[in-house]
């Protein structure tokens, strides 16, 4: 989403903002009283359709919205009768979802009917972590982060005490469609320091494939005739119509899929081959392949002509280092005689042939170049912006909307620490080379701990984001809430890390909010939006309501504290009227107007009028869709007729500054990092006697700890169980269904048995997402084992990710 920006100055060191067009939108054009009143009336998001109900007796209302029940964001259509959503039917006009709700999807009934969820706005009252809060109105809440309470302290005397250092806030976001509107929060209050969920998701595999294509590239399953699907496991851990996709059409048409996992999953179960890994060593997998492709003479010979920088350093990088199978089977476990079959049928069928890039987390400490590796790898077959192979795709453009981003002349910029003499060669940063937009969630937890900041960091807003549960080290997250002044949590669950919170803020779900429009690009383009189905239940808001309310309160007060030390402020209020000064510190501007008038102009604007209607009504649009979309068969749909696909959009021509895959980053260098992908003996696999390795991952009916009080999914898995392999179940006496604890330097948790030989002697592994220590999750509570509880906090050394994979743990029965 683009944003407009009011006020043409930077904080330094905050985060890129993406700014679109030279000129800026003013705000009383976007939303002054006329316009907005007449889009109201025709931007009304439920533009329902009427429909007949299995379900009651009578009439039903089916509105258009989009899942948020995984981050895939599939398209539905929800029945609802009397003001009850009684029904989650899948929307075939998404390109993206393809008629297909899963069940996790179908389950999110329940994140509206939950009766655990947050209703009213509290304050905490006893001690801090223990969950103690008194229901209170919304003024009182925001009077709350504003002028604190006798347990806490607002927003006005941490800012006093801090001389308007507006970063003395840190501001924290899970992923989700609302994540820019509270971005956009963050942004206009001022803070430098702001941390997402990337460092615990997908940041390394977006970075390795940012920096060596560009991008990060989608899968052409659909036409891929050969893939390697490596440490993702589709099957089991997200099934999304891009799984189905794979296992459905690509695998019925007889394309070939290896898996190579440490585990035998219900991928590998389905796959034409498993090869079975060691944790932590696909990069010297990766690297044998290149060595065959390269020493066989089979890779695409024009493509690398074309459009590769630095590929003969790398072939000799990878030839010199004697990369063989043979070298690599000592590593990764897995026969020379396998590795070089996969190296040749993957070329064989290039460019239709994908190493898949994956979905998942950080696991291993070289985590970064395993992703450079392979984008190097696929680049070798030429399966670069082909059909077939990975695609950058297209996306449809969308209006422009007001943001604003003063400068505060107090503001320190971004609490990274760098090291005093950093050496040649050696990382700026004390936990990373490089500091993302989404930064270190554990680097700059442990440096807030260690008192290692370079100015005093506060409290934090938390908004849809649970780091008590997903970030390693759970022991430590809790410290770390503690040891903040202020903590204020926007959510719809009372989550472990609410329990830590002095202002809850209740949002309503997805089911009973309108988002921020989204353009979903790829073969087949398209924008969708998440339509209000019902209105909030309790005292419950979105989280743009919520920050239009806050802001409000705080607004003034605040900015009289910035009159108080800003000379640059006072400087201006010399010359200009205070009104006109404090126009460009309104911190309510970004929540003007609805989120329909919103998405309505930013349709509108550039599609026109008809078009916003249809998004609304059908909640998809993309232009043509009259025309091209129909029904071609059972459960079949065109969205675009073939020739209208976006396979290719550069010719192959990769997205880099230099328009060519880097294989050698000499910049890299100068921050400690290596240039091109190599093995070092650190990455390899060790467990000491008696230990473990401690394997985590995703279930496709579980998201995390976001979906684990819902009781429909419980009937889908109850609990997690910990994999440990049968024979060494056997020696220590530990049969299916029994307590075991799992312990590690960091801590312990404790989860039932099963015993089994889809796993090595030497590996443990148990799904993420349970076991988590709020009382007031019926179904959460307590139930499993919590794998954060026991990982440590092992950093990526490039970006600072958590590498999950990388703590052996031990494990008694109990
Ligand atoms: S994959 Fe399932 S949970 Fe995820 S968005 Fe789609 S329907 Fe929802």
């Amino acid at each position: 989403m683009s944003v407009e920006v009011s006020r043409r100055k930077f904080l330094q060191g905050s985060v890129a903002l993406s700014v679109a067009g030279a000129s800026a939108i003013s705000a009383t054009n976007l939303f002054s009283s006329e316009h907005a009143s007449n889009k109201h009336q025709s931007t009304d998001s439920r533009i329902p359709n009427t429909i007949t109900t299995k379900t009651g007796t009578g009439e039903a209302l089916e509105v258009a919205t989009l899942c948020e029940m995984c981050v895939n964001k599939c398209a539905a259509l929800a029945r609802v009768e009397n003001g009850v959503i009684t029904k989650l039917n899948p929307n075939p006009m998404f390109p993206k979802s393809k008629n297909m709700l899963c069940p996790r999807g179908n389950a999110g009934i329940q994140a509206a009917y939950d009766p655990d969820r947050l209703k009213y706005p509290m304050i905490r009252i006893g001690e801090k972590g223990k969950g103690q809060f008194k229901r209170v109105t919304w003024d009182e809440a925001y009077d709350a982060i504003l002028n604190g309470t006798d347990k806490f302290p607002g927003l006005a005397k941490i800012l006093e005490e801090e001389k308007d250092n507006r970063s003395s806030m840190l501001f924290c976001a899970g992923e989700g469609m609302a994540e820019h509107t509270f971005k956009q929060f963050y942004q206009a209050f001022g803070s430098s320091n702001w941390l997402n969920h990337a460092s615990l998701c997908l940041q390394t595999v977006v970075s390795g494939y940012g920096v060596t294509l560009g991008t990060y590239p989608q899968s052409d399953l659909d036409n891929a005739e050969y893939i390697i699907m490596a440490g993702a496991n589709r099957a089991e851990a997200i099934v999304t119509p891009d799984t189905m996709d794979c296992f459905k059409r690509t695998k019925g048409r007889g394309a070939k899929l290896v898996c190579v996992d440490p585990r035998f999953t219900n991928t590998a179960a389905k796959a034409d081959k498993w090869l079975a890994i060691k944790p932590g060593t696909d990069l010297a997998f990766v690297l044998a392949l290149t060595y065959v492709v390269i020493t066989e003479d089979l890779y695409n010979k024009e493509y690398v002509a074309n459009y590769f920088n630095g590929f003969e350093d790398y072939k000799n990088s990878v030839i010199s280092n004697k990369y063989t199978p043979e070298w690599a089977e000592k590593i990764t476990g897995i026969r020379a005689k396998d590795i070089y079959a996969v190296a040749r049928e993957f070329m064989a069928h290039a460019p239709k042939a994908i190493y898949y890039p994956g979905r998942r987390s950080t696991f291993a400490m070289n985590d970064f170049q395993l992703r450079r590796a392979q984008a190097i790898f696929q680049a070798l077959g030429g399966g670069i912006d082909t059909k077939g192979g990975l695609i950058f795709g297209k996306k449809l453009k969308l209006g422009k909307h007001e943001g604003l981003e003063p400068l505060y002349a107090r503001s320190e910029a971004r609490a990274v620490s760098k090291k005093d003499h950093p050496k040649k060669g050696e990382s700026g940063y004390d936990d990373c080379a490089i500091v993302s937009g989404g930064g270190s969630w554990i680097g700059w937890r442990n440096r807030f701990l260690e008192d290692r900041m370079p100015y005093k960091v506060r409290g934090m807003f938390c908004y849809k984001h649970n780091p008590m549960m997903n970030m390693p080290n759970t022991a430590k997250t809790a410290q770390m809430l503690k040891k903040m002044d202020l903590v204020v949590t926007i959510d719809t669950m009372p989550s472990d890390t609410v329990m830590y919170a002095d202002v809850v803020l209740p949002e309503c779900t997805y089911l009973e909010r309108t988002d921020p429009v989204k353009t979903f690009g790829g073969v087949e383009p398209s924008i969708a939006v998440r339509n209000k189905v019902i209105d909030p239940l309790f005292e419950t808001k979105p989280v743009r309501e919520i920050l239009r309310g806050l802001t409000e309160k705080i607004s003034k007060p605040l900015f009289e504290i910035t009159k108080k030390y800003d000379e640059d402020v006072q400087d201006e209020l010399e010359d200009s009227d205070e009104s006109e000064v404090y126009a460009e510190f309104d911190l309510t501007l970004p929540f003007e107007g609805t989120q329909e008038e919103v998405n309505h102009h930013m349709v509108a604007s550039v599609y026109g009028e008809e078009a916003a209607h249809k998004l609304a009504k059908d909640g998809v649009f993309y232009p043509d869709m009259d025309k091209f979309y129909k029904e071609v068969g059972a459960n079949e749909h065109q969205y675009y007729p073939e020739k209208e696909k976006a396979y290719s959009v550069r010719g192959g021509k990769p997205k880099t500054p230099s328009g060519k895959v880097e294989c050698n980053i000499k910049n890299l260098a100068k921050k400690g990092v290596d240039p091109m992908p190599v093995w070092r003996d650190e990455y390899n696999f060790t467990v000491e006697d008696g230990k473990f390795r401690l394997l985590t991952g995703r279930h496709a009916q579980f998201t995390q700890s976001g979906t684990a009080n819902n009781s429909m999914l419980h009937d889908l898995i109850m609990t997690n169980y910990i994999w440990i392999n049968q024979r060494v179940a056997d020696k220590k006496g530990i049969k299916f269904g029994d307590m075991v604890e799992v312990s590690s330097k960091t801590g312990s948790t404790r989860l039932k048995a099963y015993p089994t030989e889809k796993i090595g002697p030497d590996t443990l592994f148990f799904i993420h997402g349970f076991g988590e220590e709020s009382s007031e999750l019926t179904w959460a509570y307590k139930n499993g084992g919590n794998d954060n509880a026991v990982i440590e906090d092992a950093i990526e050394p490039v970006y600072g990710a958590a590498a999950m994979h990388e703590t052996n743990v031990e494990i008694r029965k109990v």
